[in-house]
């Protein structure tokens, strides 16, 4: 029988969490609050910020926007970034991405403030996935993935992990996040051989290629776990993941769908981290 990983039932279980921490923290006078930074008018961008700020705030952390024109310098960019990364007011921020081609990313990674970097953007806090602790500012769509997997009780000692796609984002920290609970982890990505046949040998199957429905039965092993990161728009603006997911849920133990899977936990992951950098300056 498969199992419907749901990420709403994630995220409840997550947000209930959160908001006793942001209450408890508001009754020792401190508001949890979370800045969110975005060069230029990108309408997935403004999607993902105001999807966000809809959890967070319902989950009592305050939002604060900061806006900047497409076309503003990289070097006034990083001075803002530095005013916001030194703001006693914000304890932790989404950096909206991608940014514009004339802002360096590696550069600006460096400029962040790791206490308040909660998606995990600067090299410091992106070395954290080799050490994952629960209070780590890992990217959170990877640390969403581990979220799902823990929440379904999934033991992957042991278990052949493959991940599809190697971004810093998603494909290589889900890769370490793996590793660390003990899976035996092989990354694939464009130039892998024989595809099929490696992902066929998972246990764990992770896509996150952006390619919809790639993922089809003869990737998958019988009885795998497939968690679907991928997130495709179609000519029409529906959204599908990786995963050819009517075919795949016929053999698969766990899967998730998308809509309704990672996307889901991932706001409630930000919220999470965001809690935890305000509780870090309470102490
Ligand atoms: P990305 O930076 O474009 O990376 C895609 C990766 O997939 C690359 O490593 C690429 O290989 C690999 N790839 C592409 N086509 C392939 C193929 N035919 N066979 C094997 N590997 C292939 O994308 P990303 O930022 O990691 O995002 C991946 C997906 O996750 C996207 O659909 C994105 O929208 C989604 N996403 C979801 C969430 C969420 O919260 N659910 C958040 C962020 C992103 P090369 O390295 O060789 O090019």
């Amino acid at each position: 029988m498969t199992t419907i990983m749901k990420g709403k039932e994630v995220a409840i279980a997550l947000k209930e969490k959160i908001k006793a921490g942001v209450t408890e923290l508001k009754e020792k006078g401190k508001v949890t609050t979370c800045g969110f930074i975005r060069v230029g008018d990108r309408s997935d961008s403004i999607g993902y910020e105001n999807a966000a700020i809809k959890v967070l705030s319902s989950l009592g952390i305050e939002c604060v926007q900061f806006h900047y024109p497409e076309d503003i310098t990289e070097a006034n960019f990083i001075s803002e970034l530095e005013k916001i990364g030194n703001d006693d007011s914000v304890d932790g921020f989404l950096l909206l991405r991608p940014l514009p081609a004339h802002i360096d990313d590696d550069l600006v990674g460096m400029k962040i403030n790791p206490k308040k970097d909660i998606d995990g953007v600067s090299p410091y806090n992106i070395g954290e996935v080799f050490y994952p602790k629960e209070d780590s500012f890992i990217p959170c769509t990877a640390a969403a993935v581990i979220k799902m997997l823990e929440f379904y009780d999934l033991d992957l000692t042991g278990k052949n992990a493959v991940v599809l796609g190697r971004s810093n984002v998603i494909g290589k920290p889900v890769a370490m996040l793996l590793l660390a609970k003990n899976a035996t982890v092989t990354v694939c990505h464009s130039r892998t051989q024989n595809l099929k046949e490696v992902c066929k040998n998972a246990d764990v199957l992770v896509s996150a290629i952006g390619k919809a429905h790639f993922v089809t039965k003869e990737f998958v092993k019988e009885g795998a776990i497939v968690v679907d990161v991928g997130t495709n728009y179609d000519e029409n603006g529906k959204v599908t993941g990786d995963v050819d997911f009517d075919e795949v849920s016929e053999i698969a133990s766990y899967i998730n769908p998308v809509p309704g899977g990672i996307g889901s936990i991932t706001t409630s992951v930000l919220a999470e981290k965001c809690l935890i950098a305000a509780r870090k300056k309470v102490k």
